[in-house]
């Protein structure tokens, strides 16, 4: 535990924050954009640290809670059909659907399994020729190649009952998504670390350019986030709009070269929808035709599930730094952790639920 306790050094973070509170002339809003460093950053209590002009923004960096409703649909229909296994993280199974998740599905009898690769699932897959198994591929560059490596393994070792239900999403198309919104107010990225140690940091400078924004590389220990976020100030106090990397421990420029390669064989790139937010060109990926054939959606011919989010939720404006998860009147009365309406109350890396774990639930009272 040595290390992680170093990234959580108090005296060097004392340091770091007077460093943020001496170069602070006004105010300034950023964006965190990955869950877990929304998380991190309300654990810690670093936005009760930060000079007060400075906002942060929570981001739709949380895998679960943009994974569409109708993907969650699609993987409940196909997870109730005679012959399957379907496999997927455990944080999955308590996302609501239309009406029912995936855990109410398993306990009515369907065959869902959690498993903690998607290798797992090929395993399975090799063990019982007789089953169709399925794992739910979702969530941003970090777990596709761990999911493209899935895919190609099944195609060379010819595993033909394997399928991926694939929902993975891109992080720049979002953040030029977000920009492009006539109501953003952020003025800066605090991108996030893993993804950048898969992809590098090659796509960030034309965005920064683009929409005159600082974009800094930042991890996930308090340091590392105050770092970021120094790094930050500083860019944006010098006005200028510039790729800067706090997380080179982890993130060297070029990323991690053999996994995009992977990426790039056995996925290709395609518009998706996100949760809460909508259709976002060119945004994900889906499987390139020569490895289609492992596609769950079409081979269990689910593509025309069309739902409609509960109105009261309103986590796409959540997700997209719009408002705060206490701003939504059924925060912490209808919606709870234990009783979610929408996926970021679910998701362990979900605003909702941060706010609800932390501390928030008193400040929703006090508003
Ligand atoms: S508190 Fe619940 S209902 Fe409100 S936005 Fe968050 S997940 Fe949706």
């Amino acid at each position: 535990m040595k290390y992680l306790d170093e990234f959580g050094d108090p005296e060097l973070a004392r340091r770091l924050l007077d460093e943020i509170h001496a170069v602070t002339t006004r105010p300034w809003a950023m964006m965190e954009i990955c869950g877990g460093q929304t998380h991190s950053i309300l654990r810690h209590g670093i936005d009760q640290l930060l000079p007060e002009s400075i906002e942060l923004i929570h981001g739709p960096g949380c895998p679960v809670c943009v994974t569409p409703l109708e993907t969650i649909d699609k993987a409940l229909a196909i997870a109730e059909r005679p012959g399957v296994t379907f496999c997927s993280f455990g944080d999955m199974l308590r996302v609501p659907g239309s009406g029912r998740d995936l855990l109410s599905v398993k306990s009515a009898g369907a065959d869902v399994r959690v498993v903690y690769s998607p290798l797992d699932a090929l395993n399975l897959a090799r063990e019982n020729p007789d089953r169709q198994v399925v794992f739910f591929g979702i969530g941003f560059e970090t777990t596709a190649p761990a999911n493209a490596m899935t895919v190609h393994q099944a195609e060379r070792l010819g595993i033909g009952n394997f399928s991926l239900l694939v929902s993975h999403v891109l992080v720049p198309p979002a953040i030029a998504a977000i920009m492009e919104s006539p109501r953003c107010r952020v003025q800066a990225f605090l991108a996030a670390g893993h993804v950048c140690s898969v992809m590098g940091t090659s796509e960030y400078p034309p965005l920064a350019q683009r929409y005159r924004v600082p974009i800094v590389v930042t991890g996930f220990e308090p340091l590392d986030l105050l770092e970021g976020i120094r790094q930050t100030v500083v860019l944006l106090e010098a006005g200028r709009h510039e790729v800067a990397n706090a997380y080179p421990r982890a993130v060297p420029d070029a990323g991690n070269p053999a996994a995009i390669a992977m990426l790039g064989d056995v996925f290709e790139v395609t518009d998706r929808t996100w949760r809460g937010i909508g259709r976002i060109p060119r945004s994900g990926w889906r499987l390139s035709p020569r490895y289609r054939e492992f596609d769950a959606e079409e081979r269990f011919a689910v593509s025309d599930v069309r739902t409609r989010e509960p109105a009261v939720c309103r986590s796409g404006e959540v997700l997209q730094g719009l408002i705060k998860p206490h701003e939504c009147a059924a925060f912490g009365k209808q919606c709870t952790p234990r009783d979610p309406l929408g996926a970021t109350m679910v998701s362990a890396e979900g605003a909702c639920a941060a706010y609800f774990a932390y501390r928030r639930l008193d400040l929703a009272r006090r508003s």
